[in-house]
């Protein structure tokens, strides 16, 4: 399948979930099997070289596991706080208003593995950039980040190469 024809099973719900926003809705994605399949085909044939697969909260885990699948490798969860049941470790990033934290269980990684980072769309890079940090702090290596979507204008991508990470997204949609 083309990336066109994936790109026309992402659906624009426009003020979701605030007014202004145009959000890039990939549930139509996920609910076609050859549509799912190819999303997860890119994905593996943009991998590179890697350890382990690092999916963001919530929808990172639904294309992070597939890819995890398809790959054989492993899958750990970077989440949003007090929801995962072991120790942990976290990381504390800045919103435009207030902050956010994200977390890891602590002595998941191992020492110098080379974490794929994997979310559905990356707009600010923002979540992307601090889920880096955290996995960093926990001795992992992140040099890439693969995304379905990504958001342009919104210089999610610049942020991720300022912070040593080469963003990688199979679709292209305006901000
Ligand atoms: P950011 O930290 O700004 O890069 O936002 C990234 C997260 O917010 C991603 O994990 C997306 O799931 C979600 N997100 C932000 N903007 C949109 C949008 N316009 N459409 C769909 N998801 C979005």
């Amino acid at each position: 399948m083309t990336l066109e024809k994936l790109a026309a099973h992402v659906r624009t719900v426009a003020d979701f979930p605030k007014a202004g926003i145009q959000f890039r809705d990939l549930t139509p994605l996920l609910a076609d099997g050859a549509a799912f399949q190819a999303t997860t085909a890119a994905l593996a044939e943009r991998a590179g070289a890697f350890d382990l697969i690092a999916g963001v909260e919530a929808r990172g885990f639904l294309f992070g596991a597939a890819l995890a699948q398809r790959t054989g490798h492993g899958l750990v969860l970077v989440r949003k706080p007090g929801k995962l049941p072991g120790q942990t470790i976290g990381h504390d990033y800045a919103l435009e208003y207030g902050t956010d934290r994200l977390e890891l269980h602590d002595g998941q990684v191992p020492k110098s593995a080379r974490v794929l980072l994997v979310d559905d769309v990356l707009a600010t890079g923002g979540t992307a950039a601090a889920a880096v940090e955290l996995l960093r702090k926990s001795g992992a290596t992140v040099t890439r980040a693969l995304f379905v979507l990504e958001l342009d204008g919104l210089s999610g991508a610049q942020k991720l190469r300022a912070a040593g990470v080469e963003p990688v997204s199979l679709l292209h949609f305006p901000a």
